[in-house]
């Protein structure tokens, strides 16, 4: 490890070094190159590397703090200051910086440097002793949370106090002596707690500050946050220290966030917040209300200007939307860090747009700049614009989209009611880093404090979670759960309303309708179908289901799925005379009827439900004109229709009757339904099993598809029917069903005298399949990965089962990034379908292959079944926009 290099000034390096340097030095290294000179602050960062260094071994490498003390004289004479300097002290921050950006997640030091000696040289040169002893009194407290895990409660008890004393109602109202005081209180807090002093030297502050951010790479918020956004752990965080630069020093200073454009729905021109007289953390904690730059531009207008020059080269130069810190110290700007903009997906889709209109970006590249994640949250409800209801406040539109819900005031209680199904409002003052769980879990979020900059709102747009923010008529107080909005008293668990496109909140009835489509949307869409390789179609077993979908773009139902048009009391009924029958036909002997012509009262049952499915199918395929529909034939358990307890109540009212006859046939039913039983119904007689046991149903369902093909082929623009066999583990299984349903639709086509094309193929969704894949190749026209079920027998375990047990504890404890179910597991799962695929394909090149599971709407499973070759994924309507742009970023990458 000799000769490496742990520190790097910002004059030496760049955007590109970022796994580095972390998102934040990188680009402020970038920026010193970018913006006009002494636009930045001086500074140097330090590696990641030497943060996975220190937390392998537990020490910092060799050479490590001779480098950052080289780094710190460097500075130095740059500056034209000393660190520790009695009469005119150089003052540091320490900035944490992920490679990937983690906002307010690590921990960041200020105004290092300061001592009771140094703190008399900054108020000499600042001519502001309140100025210098509130920067002290920030360092004491900031220092004593993050470094030394001293309780924030204890500062803001003892803020509270002098507030009280002092007879003022800001902490900025304090006096200098007073603020002097409140010091002498925070070290007597540190000291009681950590059982020493404040370190006053300097360079100690430094060291230890340093260390404490690498720590903050494994605090439990930044874990999570992690784990939620699908970062991997092992990255580090850089370290960036840098010459503090001040906002509080009075009338002509102050801070801000901006962005080069609106976050929220993309509209151009530079949009933010400024606060004045305030260091900037103040600024993100959302605790004052903010002005937006117009105060800004009326108040500083030379500032102002110089603030959107910036902004214009910054977004040039990285083509793309950039959210910016910036400080104002006695009327000069600094930009502290650049970022590209956590968008809202209206916002990401109008930029694209935008973008390529400007020619700041090709197609190509704009669609790069979307996260198709996000997409949807354009997917999301607003209120019905039919329904009246009571505005009962308006706060700032942070996070577009509508939510209703029950008020929950923490995001524990958020997390804990969404485990249990319930739909959740998260309702606080203001957020931060801890509640980020809780923004997972809300339908919507809340605040009564901070404008669009504030944590909420970056974090809610980030999710795609609706928000509204700083809405002054929220008062909330969560220790005494006491709420009011709009001055009516709410409490926790009235269901709320709150629209984040509008900011109005509501405790009325209003229904959330489901979106539209925007052109800008339409236009991205297009853009990504012309780029894509992968076909996209929906998962749908309705009519409704498939309309919507062809509306947002499937190319096809990759999926239909007959088990739910069983469902509904006459035909659960029917269903249930149809298993019974079958079965007791089939005990003895007499099975092979499958013909309702034959009677019988399982030929009868079999009647009826065919005739019931044909109408379903032919309204599902009139929606699909002209395109593919993959209809699975019946797959679920016989216990998910064959409850045992029902027949045993049937069994009872018959022996009330009296009636022999009845009370013997009761008794048949329930013996047989009991036979039916299984100890694991998920590996039991379903799927294919189920199919070869009671051949009459498939040749119903076949019959049944043909028939209501036909029909709708009449008026021209015929559907693709393509027949599906679920669970198939033997090649045996596929020829002997494949022969029986070829026989039923030749006898159905032959009946109704027309002719259709129709292809038959399998579900894969067992290990045993993909390994077989060349045999089944040879007998099936087309594969479906059944990526669920696969999921579930690869990795031997029941979906039900993992979710409500063992999963979320994986989830905790990064066992594993993502669930299984949600994203597919490439090194197991994954490898199963490139094998079946490679099988398959060497056997029938020609071999049509899709994927149907929850997967086929998930981007980054999307990106793998395009680099495996899969012809095309199936999800669930809404999600369709999603793969569609997915699949372009697929083939782009
Ligand atoms: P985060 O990643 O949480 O935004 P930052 O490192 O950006 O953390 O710092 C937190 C706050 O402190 C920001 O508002 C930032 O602008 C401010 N800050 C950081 N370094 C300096 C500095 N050298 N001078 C003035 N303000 C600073
Ligand atoms: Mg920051
Ligand atoms: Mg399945």
């Amino acid at each position: 490890m000799g000769g490496e290099i742990w520190v790097y000034p910002f004059s030496e390096g760049s955007a590109e070094m970022r796994e580095l340097l972390g998102n934040k030095g990188a680009n402020l290294a970038e920026m010193t190159h970018v913006l006009a000179p002494d636009r930045v602050p001086d500074g140097f960062t330090v590696t990641t590397t030497a943060c996975v260094e220190y937390m392998r071994s537990g020490e910092v490498p060799d050479g490590f703090d001779e480098q950052v003390a080289e780094g710190v004289a460097q500075l130095e004479s740059a500056v034209g200051k000393r660190f520790g300097d009695p009469d005119d002290p150089l003052l540091l921050s320490v900035r944490s910086g992920a490679p990937v950006s983690m906002p307010g997640m690590l921990d960041t030091v200020l105004n290092l440097g300061l001592n009771d000696g140094t703190v008399a040289g900054l108020a000499a040169g600042s001519g502001n002793p309140r100025f210098a002893w509130d920067s002290r009194r920030r360092l004491v407290q900031m220092f004593s949370e993050v470094v030394e895990g001293v309780p924030a409660a204890e500062f803001e008890t003892a803020l509270t106090e002098a507030r009280e004393n002092a007879g003022v109602e800001l902490d900025r109202d304090l006096d200098a002596d007073e603020v002097r005081a409140l010091v002498a209180r925070f070290l007597e807090i540190n000291e009681r707690h950590t059982g020493h002093a404040f370190p006053d030297d300097p360079h100690e502050q430094l060291r230890r500050a340093i260390r404490a951010v690498f720590d903050s790479w494994k605090n439990e918020r930044a874990v999570t946050y992690r784990r939620l956004n699908g970062i991997p752990d092992h990255l580090g965080t850089a370290v960036t220290v840098q010459r503090m630069v001040f906002g509080n020093l009075g009338q002509t200073s102050g801070s801000g966030v901006a962005f080069t454009r609106d976050p929220s729905d993309g509209a151009p021109g530079a949009d933010g917040d400024f606060l004045l007289d305030a260091q900037g953390e103040d600024v993100v904690a959302g605790v004052r209300n903010t002005e937006d730059l117009d105060g800004l531009a009326a108040r500083m207008p030379e500032q102002h200007a110089e603030l959107l020059e910036s902004l214009d080269r910054l977004e040039k130069h990285y083509r793309d939307i950039q959210d910016v810190e910036y400080t104002i110290e006695r009327g000069r700007l600094y930009i502290l860090q650049t970022r590209s903009a956590k968008r809202h997906a209206l916002a990401a889709v109008r930029f694209a747009v935008d973008a390529v209109s400007e020619s700041l970006l090709d197609r190509e590249g704009a669609l790069r700049t979307i996260d198709p994640g996000s997409l949807d949250a354009l997917l999301h409800d607003s209120f019905d614009p039919e329904d009246s209801y009571e505005e009962l406040t308006r706060g700032v539109a942070a996070s577009p989209g509508a939510a209703r819900g029950a008020i929950v005031l923490s995001a524990g209680e958020a997390e804990a009611r969404a485990a249990e199904g319930q739909d959740v409002i998260l309702v606080r003052p203001f957020t931060s880093a801890d509640d980020v769980g809780g923004f997972d879990a809300a339908r919507g979020i809340l605040t009564s404090q901070g404008g669009k900059s504030s944590h909420a709102a970056i974090v809610a747009r980030g999710m795609g979670r609706p928000c509204v923010c700083g809405a002054a008529e929220v008062v909330v107080d969560s220790g005494g759960e006491r709420l009011a909005i709009g001055g009516r008293e709410l409490a926790p668990g009235d269901v709320i309303a709150i629209d984040g496109s509008t900011g109005v909140v509501t405790a009325d009835e209003v229904h959330l309708v489901p979106p539209r489509v925007s052109d800008t949307f339409t236009q991205v869409l297009e853009w990504a179908d012309d780029m894509r390789r992968l076909g996209v179609r929906a998962n749908a077993d309705t009519a409704e289901a498939a309309r919507q979908a062809r509306e947002l773009g499937a190319e096809g139902i990759g999926l239909c799925r007959t088990e739910h048009m069983f469902f509904g009391s006459d035909r659960e009924q029917l269903v249930r005379d149809m298993f019974i029958a079958g079965e007791l036909e089939r005990s003895r002997g007499v099975g092979e009827s499958s013909d309702p012509g034959a009677g019988g009262e399982f030929a009868d049952a079999l009647g009826r439900l065919g005739e019931l499915q044909r109408s379903d199918f032919a309204a599902i395929l009139h929606e699909m004109r002209g395109l593919p529909v993959t209809i699975r034939l019946l797959d679920p358990p016989i216990h998910e229709f064959v409850d045992v307890e029902s027949f045993r109540r049937d069994l009872t009212d018959a022996e009330r009757t009296g009636n022999r006859e009845a009370i013997e046939r009761a008794r048949t039913r329930l013996e047989v339904a009991a036979g039916l039983e299984e100890t694991n119904p998920m590996l039991g007689t379903r799927g294919a099993r189920l199919g070869l046991l009671l051949p009459g149903l498939y040749a119903m369902q076949g019959r049944a598809a043909v028939e209501a093909a036909a029909e709708v082929a009449g008026g021209g623009d015929a559907p693709r029917l393509e027949l599906m066999l679920p669970l198939i583990a033997f090649e045996s299984e596929l020829e002997s069903l494949r022969g029986l349903v070829e026989r039923a639709i030749d006898e159905a086509l032959e009946a109704v005298g027309a002719t259709l094309e129709v292809t038959i193929g399998t579900m894969i969704e067992l290990p045993r399949a993909c390994l077989i894949a060349g045999a089944l190749a040879r007998r099936a026209d087309f594969f479906s990965f059944g990526t669920n079920d696969l999921t579930q027998t690869a990795l031997g375990l029941s979906r039900d089962d993992a979710e409500r047990g063992f999963l979320p504890a994986y989830l905790a404890g990064a066992l594993v990034a993502r669930s299984p179910f949600e994203s597919l597991d490439r090194e197991g799962v994954g490898e199963l379908v490139r094998i079946a695929v490679e099988r398959g394909r060497a056997a029938d090149a020609s071999l049509k292959l899709g994927i149907c599971g929850e997967h086929g709407g998930d981007p980054e499973s999307i990106e793998f079944f395009h680099e495996v070759g899969l012809d095309y994924v199936s999800c669930s309507p809404f999600r369709v926009p999603i793969a569609r742009v997915a699949a372009a970023r697929a083939a782009l990458d």
